[in-house]
């Protein structure tokens, strides 16, 4: 039954309970082991430590965090000290928690826009330079700001291609942005090169590391070879990270991070009004305090052992897909990923018909246009998947091989 009218007098909850469960019957489950979009999943206790703090904190405004809730406005001091460290930031740096990845980067480009009207007056039409692989939260950034955009390609490796972004660069460009890694491929970007161009040009350098944040400082300790990609290479001015991806938190929250926190200065926003002084960090004003919570509840609940433990067994899982997937013959695994997404192509047939024959066997997983490709992220609730998907994958390739199952033509490839 839908309910599109406000009722005429208030239904009680026991029955909006049940109507509630039924619209939800065919969701999918948020970390099911067949489910391949993105979801983020480290364990049972995780996800309880991370649903009690938000809860705890749910009804609290973060907007009054400096007043009235003075404990969130700690949790969120104290998520920010975690995460300098995390990406060895140096003495002076700061940052602060947003809603999530996308406010992240439209905070970064903002807070660089306003720094370039500063330092860089001379500057009319300001442009920002990314590769083709950088998330479309920067396609909607620059359009909200009025910036100009200008993306290169990937190298064969699907790495930013440095040399094609030194040539695109010219006065009027300001920023330019790295992912470690992008959304898709788990190919992280040469960001020593690009700072190069950034010192040479006097540019911001923003690196999107909203997926892999979390994973490449824990990879590196791991002793796995992982490239500078944080502020250990002194030109990187600002960095995105994502507490709720594989951060563990519930939903809502990330960060933006700055090399020094004088750049504070060009983030914020202020407007004294007839209510006062309003001075806000980022674009929401209100919003739960529950999210940034339950991120300082799973930082420490994990700790520095816990997301070792996570980070390991999760690349365990990603080597034996990619091991799995290599061994069948006419797939190839798209560059050398350094976390755990992936995308997967062939040359001989098309993967849009092994993507439509892996999800008549009910696996979810996304597809990549160019080159048509499918793409895993994967999580520990994959521990168990990883045998029956790849005996389906191989079964799925003879029958498109066969000519058993072809490409209906009309699945659309959407990238949410
Ligand atoms: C997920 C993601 C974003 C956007 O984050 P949201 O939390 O979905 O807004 C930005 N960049 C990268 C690399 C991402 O993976």
């Amino acid at each position: 039954m839908t309910e599109s009218k406000l009722p005429k007098t208030g239904r009680n909850w026991t029955e909006l309970k049940a109507a509630m469960e039924e619209a939800r019957g065919s969701d999918l489950p948020w970390y099911d082991r067949k489910v391949f979009k993105p979801a983020y999943f480290t364990g049972d206790d995780v996800v309880e430590v991370a649903d009690r703090a938000y809860e705890m904190h749910m009804s609290d405004n973060l907007l009054y965090s400096r007043t009235s809730f003075p404990s969130l406005g700690r949790y969120e001091d104290e998520v920010v000290a975690m995460l300098l460290e995390l990406l060895r930031a140096p003495a002076g740096a700061d940052g602060g928690l947003t809603t999530g990845g996308t406010e992240s980067n439209v905070m970064a480009i903002k807070t660089a826009r306003d720094w370039a009207r500063r330092h860089r007056s001379d500057v009319t039409d300001p442009e920002i330079v990314a590769s083709e692989t950088v998330h479309m939260s920067v396609d909607k950034a620059a359009h909200l700001l009025g910036l100009k955009l200008v993306k290169v390609g990937v190298t064969p490796e699907l790495r930013a291609d440095v040399n094609a972004m030194a040539r695109v660069i010219n006065s009027n460009t300001i920023l330019v942005i790295g992912s470690s890694p992008p959304y898709v491929y788990g190919e992280v970007d040469p960001i020593s090169d690009i700072a190069h161009l950034a010192e040479e040009n006097d540019l911001w350098l923003h690196v999107d590391a909203c997926l892999g944040g979390f994973i490449l400082p824990f990879a590196r300790k791991l002793g796995y070879s992982i490239p500078d990609f944080d502020f250990h290479v002194p030109a990187v001015t600002s960095i995105s990270i994502d507490l709720h991806k594989y951060g563990y938190a519930a939903k809502g929250v990330s960060a933006l991070v700055l090399r020094d926190k004088n750049l504070d200065d060009y983030r914020g926003f202020a407007v004294q009004s007839l209510a006062g002084l309003y001075a806000t960090p980022n674009i929401v004003g209100s919003r739960s305090g529950g999210a940034p919570a339950s991120a300082w509840a799973v930082m420490q609940y994990l700790g520095e052992e816990g997301y070792l433990q996570s980070v390991e067994r999760i690349l365990n899982i990603r080597q034996r897909f990619l091991d799995g997937i290599r061994a069948i013959d006419g797939l190839e695994v798209l560059g050398e990923p350094h976390a755990y997404n992936f995308g997967f192509t062939s040359q001989e047939f098309d993967m849009y018909a092994v993507a439509d024959g892996m999800a008549e066997r009910r696996w979810v997983s996304g597809r990549v246009t160019s080159p048509r490709s499918i793409f895993l992220m994967v999580h520990r609730a994959h521990e168990t998947s990883v045998d029956d998907y790849l005996s389906d994958l191989a079964e799925v390739v003879e029958a498109v091989k066969a000519g058993n199952i072809q490409h209906r033509g009309a699945t659309d490839v959407s990238a949410v």
